[in-house]
């Protein structure tokens, strides 16, 4: 029993696991350098306007933010089109998420769904709130069955999570489909929100025309039960700031102003975000990267004896091929040569590897590192199955 006994709920967390650090390793394995390709940061680094935008608003850093974050708001609803009253801005779009969990589900006695595996936060946060998590397993493509995951809905449900392009596998609906998941939740559930997470969205389809053909939010047209989540951390390369925006019914946003943190975004974090924004040849440059890329480690993977998930994000789900080594000792032989990858243990997909694409240099000594590991994997004897 603790001293200052906590919630029954935090008592049984399993929190969320982040990929490792590079100080970690380096100081692990004594290593010059460590590439990490594990949290699908962008592969080009900081947009040159938003580090020049940070340095240049330095001194401003004892203000307090403008309360309501109006600049940020009002660049966002003219890049979108929609009107600023439904646009959220926090900490992460993790903190949007973990907000929508607190403003709608009563602890105790709602309950969210989404699919398993999923982006951990959603499960994590509702259990820290006291909400139940109703789960439909993916099947072994991890293609989604929305049917399927509406059984799960029941007049207690108030929010149902899709990510889309998913995380960890990449794989991205149909934008009809999500529009009929739509349609048929507010049939059957009318007080349920859908989340649709588009972290990944700007790097949908193998062309600069996929995100319009895949995204619900550059449709321009988002069903009256719909949410968008959108982040900063991956194509506009500030994952470090912590930035992330959402669309919400104007209700839902006018609540969301109410109940958050007062300052969760800071002075710096909103003037990058602007100048991200403006930032129009490094976001193309890193879109264009990582469609070639992907392309071009998606085939590579496939013939060192990978089966690679096709992928519409800036990562790619992978598995060695039967006969191959274990995922774990894959990982584990990486870190020894300084590559920091995913492993999805805490995604129940403990024979799996998630890795980032990163820059052309970064990818291709990855793969000299993956080549060398494989073989000394095969040199040694399997891994004993009891101990
Ligand atoms: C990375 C990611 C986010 C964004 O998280 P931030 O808090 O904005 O950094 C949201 N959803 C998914 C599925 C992600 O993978």
């Amino acid at each position: 029993m603790p001293l200052f006994p906590v919630r029954p709920e935090i008592a049984a967390l399993s929190p969320y696991v982040p990929g490792m650090s590079i100080e970690e390793i380096r100081e692990r394995y004594q290593l010059e350098n460590v590439v990490k390709l594990a949290s699908n940061e962008n592969p080009l680094g900081t947009p040159p306007l938003a580090v020049e935008a940070v340095r240049r608003c330095a001194e401003g850093a004892f203000r307090y933010p403008q309360s309501g974050n109006p600049r940020l708001t009002a660049a966002l609803a003219r890049l979108y089109n929609v009107d600023a009253g439904r646009i959220a801005v926090g900490n992460g779009s993790d903190e949007i998420l973990d907000m929508l969990i607190r403003m709608l589900a009563v602890p105790g006695r709602d309950n969210i769904v989404c699919f398993r595996p999923c982006f951990s936060i959603y499960p994590i946060q509702s259990r820290i709130c006291g909400v139940e998590v109703r789960f439909q397993p993916l099947g072994g493509d991890f293609s989604f069955d929305f049917d399927a995951l509406l059984q799960h809905v029941t007049d207690r449900t108030r929010l149902v999570f899709v990510t889309t392009p998913d995380n960890p596998s990449g794989y991205c609906p149909p934008r009809d489909e999500v529009l009929d998941l739509a349609a048929k939740l507010a049939r059957q559930a009318p007080q349920a929100l859908l989340i649709v997470d588009e972290a990944y969205m700007d790097f949908a389809g193998d062309d600069a025309d996929g995100e319009r053909r895949f995204s619900l939010l550059a449709s321009g047209n988002l069903p009256a039960n719909v949410a968008v989540c959108r982040t900063f951390s991956k194509s506009y390369g500030l994952a470090g700031l912590r930035v992330g925006y959402a669309v919400l019914p104007e209700e839902t946003a006018q609540y969301y102003w109410r109940a958050r943190l007062p300052f969760s975004v800071n002075v710096l974090a909103e003037e990058a975000a602007l100048a991200a924004l403006r930032d129009t040849a490094f976001r193309e440059a890193t879109l264009r990267l990582v469609r070639t890329e992907r392309r071009r480690m998606t085939e590579r993977l496939r013939e060192i004896g990978f089966s690679v998930w096709p992928s519409h994000a800036n990562f790619l789900l992978c598995r060695p091929d039967d006969g191959g080594p274990d995922a774990r000792s894959c990982f584990e032989a990486l870190l020894r040569r300084g590559f920091i990858i995913r492993p999805l243990g805490s995604y129940e997909l403990p024979d799996h590897l998630r890795v980032s694409i990163g820059t052309e240099q970064e990818n291709d000594a990855f793969l000299e590192a993956l080549k060398d590991a494989l073989c000394e994997l095969k040199a040694r004897p399997p891994r004993a199955e009891f101990f």
